[in-house]
């Protein structure tokens, strides 16, 4: 078996050899430690007919344990530095194609069509940009591409966020977001000092299971993300008054409000917080026809 790249000297090695500086900009933070990065493979449950898609891929370190376990690797990179150092580290794996460009912007679907024609298993492992991790995370979820899932490495209060419940302090709007598409959890928390450079905060490795079907049926998806959005607008105020004030024309539409809170059986005064998906759903469906 080929050495692995990621190890603090052989990563040193590659970094010096082609003289690579580190652009905070775009959250580069290496991984050097294998171990990590077996788990992470380990938790995506990547078999030989899984098709894997990375974003990152830095100087291969991920990609190369994906390249030993999967059947093909789709890795999107932003950094043209990067190309010629993934061609020298990663030659020995055929079954691994890179693109260089910037995730947000690429047609992640077009690609899955050309590169795993004949794949059912595809599922998204990265060691995320911490620039831009939500932003990724809902690209890839919103699309309702179809992979099994998504195993990523991101800030660990980004991690708590996504996977929190209702009640805590860390429940909102991203957190509905998420576990709308999927099953979230948080699988590890990772520390600093398995990254050049350390990043400034905590890390955590979260995997989310897409749902065969959302967590709640809605009449309408556009409206109940507006609505959730709504109820946690600002934290201390009541459901109620974070509605009024941000539902379009919500001031004028107090008693409709108020009509939609009490058929879907949800006291106007408790905090978005404490809403569980599934109240957020009756609630929308309820003050759907008031605003549609
Ligand atoms: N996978 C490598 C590892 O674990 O060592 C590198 C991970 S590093 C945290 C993030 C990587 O994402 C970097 O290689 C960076 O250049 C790349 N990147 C940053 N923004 C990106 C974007 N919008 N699209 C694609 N790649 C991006």
């Amino acid at each position: 078996m080929n050495k692995d790249i990621a190890t603090p000297v052989r990563t040193r090695a590659i970094l010096e050899k082609y003289g690579f500086s580190f652009k905070k900009s775009l959250g580069q933070n290496f991984l050097i430690d294998t171990n990590i990065l077996r788990k992470i493979v380990d938790f995506a449950d990547i078999g030989e007919n899984t098709g894997a898609i990375e974003i990152g891929p830095g100087i291969g370190a991920l990609t190369e344990q994906l390249a030993r376990s999967s059947k093909k690797v789709v890795a999107f990179e932003i950094d043209q530095r990067l190309l010629p150092i993934l061609s020298e580290t990663l030659s020995p794996y055929p079954n691994v194609k890179i693109i260089h460009k910037d995730v947000l912007e690429a047609n992640v679907r077009e690609v899955m069509d050309e590169e795993f024609a004949n794949l059912e298993d595809i599922m998204v492992v990265a060691n995320l940009p911490y620039y831009v991790t939500t932003p990724i995370i809902m690209k890839l979820l919103e699309e309702q591409l179809p992979i099994r899932g998504i195993v990523v490495m991101l800030q660990k209060e980004v991690a708590d966020r996504i996977a929190a419940n209702p009640g805590t302090k860390d429940y909102g709007s991203l957190s509905i977001a998420v576990q709308y598409y999927t099953n979230a959890e948080t699988v590890m928390i990772v520390p600093k000092t398995v990254f050049v450079p350390q990043p400034n905060v905590d890390s955590a490795v979260i995997r989310l299971t897409k749902r065969e079907k959302p967590a709640v049926i809605v009449k309408d998806e556009v409206f109940f993300f507006q609505v959730t959005r709504a109820g946690f607008a600002q934290r201390r105020k009541t459901l109620l008054n974070n509605l009024t004030s941000q539902l379009p024309d919500g001031k004028q539409k107090k008693e409709e409000i108020l009509a939609a809170l009490a058929a879907s059986g949800i006291d106007p005064s408790r905090r978005g917080e404490t809403l569980s998906l599934e109240e957020f759903g009756r609630l929308s469906d309820e003050l759907y026809p008031y605003f549609r």
